[in-house]
């Protein structure tokens, strides 16, 4: 997603595009599949950002497309440790008095904070904030639409307020919670998790408002899962102008003159630019750069250690398993830590979405957080014990699963598990890292310019993970792209470029 609404934020400005994809289909962590009969969401499952104003619907109007969205109005399910269930409304009426029910009135201040807090960061980020500045230009950039956004919040909450949301940006989200109960902590920190990539001692006071925000920024069904979103992406491009090749992975990245040479895999052909962007993770980039790396990049490519992986099962269930009142995610907190099943998020195909599953079949996809290292090495050094771990927490996740959905295991119809290894293979992702950076500093984010017509985009930058932030990202980079390029006239990219074997 970082990659195609940089391409339609170009080819929107009138540049020549060209989105170079290894895959088959579009949307790498936020894709859909096929497998026999069924449509799988990859990655991401829970479509945020349709509010008016917020990144998704601010895409689709300015790109013209129309993506097949029925808003959710119980956004999800969280089961929490203690077998009670909290029911995440859109509703902003119906989630205050259900948050209270379950929190108490006690629990109101900090949920106001985060409403607040989440209101202010929102506005910001739209404004396309070049953070971390990279540039002159970025610093002015920075200076003119921070300091109209720091005036407005000082004319409407005065200094000390203002100060208190610096605090924020230092700070994690526990300096809020204060002595909150147990059950509001664990809430929390099983929501940061999996918005925020670690929990509330980590996630900084600002990030971790906005990301638990995600439900009050417009939640949607998508009509043929995730991988819509990114599909929908690859016709306004091809609209605008631009192409897009799929089937062409990238082998390698080489400087020529003021150009960019790209070499693609199994392939005779070369394609080059003035500005290329790539959108991968550092270690990635860096990979394909080889004696061309950046040393910022060669400094800080490896994968944090606090980097997550995905495990998740893809499975297939009678259709007679579901009610029609359970929202269509649930999460399920089994126990501390929040990884290797002991948190499970569970997304559910639609009931009138015929496209997902065969006949009277429902489309699954399960997942929790997982360590990558372990997989690696297992795969490497044991194999059968590699399958053994996989089939166990395949388990696992299915048993967690049955809380929200008794009677799951004995309607599943197919199970399909992917750990880090699937998705390194599928996504390309080193070691399968996915998520991004956790957001436990302001200062963690890259910056995506590299060098000169070089840049990265994806979850690695600024604003981070989440389909809404890569692709508000994204918009950015692009603007970004534009300023650098200094208005340069339309050129073709990749026409004319088939060095060796136009066929
Ligand atoms: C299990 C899981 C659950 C998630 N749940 C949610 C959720 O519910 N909601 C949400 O908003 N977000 C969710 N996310 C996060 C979200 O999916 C990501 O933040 C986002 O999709 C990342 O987009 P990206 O553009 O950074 O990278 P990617 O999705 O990794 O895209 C990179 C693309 O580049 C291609 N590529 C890689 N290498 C090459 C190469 N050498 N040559 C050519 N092409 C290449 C890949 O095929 C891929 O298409 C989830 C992520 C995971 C893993």
């Amino acid at each position: 997603m970082g990659g195609l609404t940089t391409a339609a934020e170009l080819a929107h400005a009138g540049q020549s595009v060209l989105v170079l994809e290894a895959h088959v289909y579009p949307g790498g962590c936020a894709g859909t599949f096929y497998h026999q009969g069924y449509r799988f969401d990859a990655g991401a499952t829970l479509a945020g950002g349709f509010a008016p104003g917020a990144p998704l619907d601010w895409i689709a109007t300015r790109y013209g497309i129309h993506w097949p969205m029925k808003p959710a109005a119980a956004v999800m399910q969280v089961h929490l440790s203690d077998g009670s269930v909290v029911t995440r409304w859109a509703d902003p009426a119906a989630w205050q008095a259900e948050r209270v029910r379950a929190f108490g009135v006690e629990a109101e201040h900090f949920w106001r904070w985060q409403e607040e807090q989440a209101d202010r960061l929102w506005s910001l980020a739209m404004r396309g904030l070049p953070w971390p500045p990279q540039s002159p230009g970025d610093l002015l950039a920075l200076a003119e639409r921070g300091g109209g956004w720091l005036l407005e919040q000082i004319e409407s909450m005065g200094m000390n307020a203002v100060a208190d949301l610096g605090l924020d940006a230092l700070r994690p989200v526990a300096a809020r919670l204060g002595n909150a109960s147990p059950r509001l902590r664990e809430y929390v920190d099983g929501q940061l998790l999996i918005a925020a990539q670690a929990t509330s001692e980590d996630v900084i006071g600002l990030y971790g408002a906005a990301a638990l925000d995600l439900p009050r920024r417009g939640v949607g069904h998508l009509a043929g899962g995730m991988g819509v979103l990114a599909e929908g992406m690859v016709d306004a491009i091809q609209k605008m102008g631009g192409k897009v090749l799929y089937r062409h992975p990238v082998k390698r990245v080489r400087r020529d003159g003021s150009d960019w040479r790209v070499q693609i895999e199994g392939r005779r052909v070369e394609f080059s630019g003035r500005q290329l962007v790539m959108n991968l993770p550092p270690a990635n980039a860096a990979r394909l750069l080889e004696a061309n790396t950046p040393a910022t990049l060669l400094k800080r490519r490896e994968i944090p250690p606090d980097g997550w992986g995905a495990f998740v099962v893809y499975a297939g269930v009678d259709g007679q398993v579901f009610s029609d009142t359970a929202a269509l995610h649930q999460q399920i907190l089994v126990g501390q830590p929040f990884s290797e099943g002991n948190s499970v998020f569970v997304s559910v195909s639609p009931a009138w979405d015929g496209s997902r599953a065969p006949a009277g079949q429902r489309a699954l996809t399960i997942s929790t957080h997982t360590r990558l290292a372990s997989w690696w090495q297992l795969q490497g050094a044991d194999l059968p014990a590699y399958e053994a771990r996989r089939d166990s927490l395949q388990d696992t996740l299915l048993l967690a699963a049955e809380r929200a959905f008794p009677g799951l295991r004995d309607g599943l119809q197919l199970a399909l598990p992917g750990t880090p290894v699937t998705f390194a293979r599928f996504t390309r992702r080193e070691q399968g890292w996915v998520g991004g950076f956790p957001q436990t500093s302001l200062f963690r984010a890259w910056g995506p310019r590299l060098g000169r017509g070089l840049w990265l985009v994806g979850d690695s930058i600024f604003p981070g993970q989440s389909v809404p932030a890569v692709a508000l990202g994204g918009v950015r980079i692009a603007q970004q792209v534009l300023a650098a390029a200094g208005g340069r006239p339309k050129e073709d990219w990749y026409d004319n470029h088939y060095l060796v074997d136009p066929a």
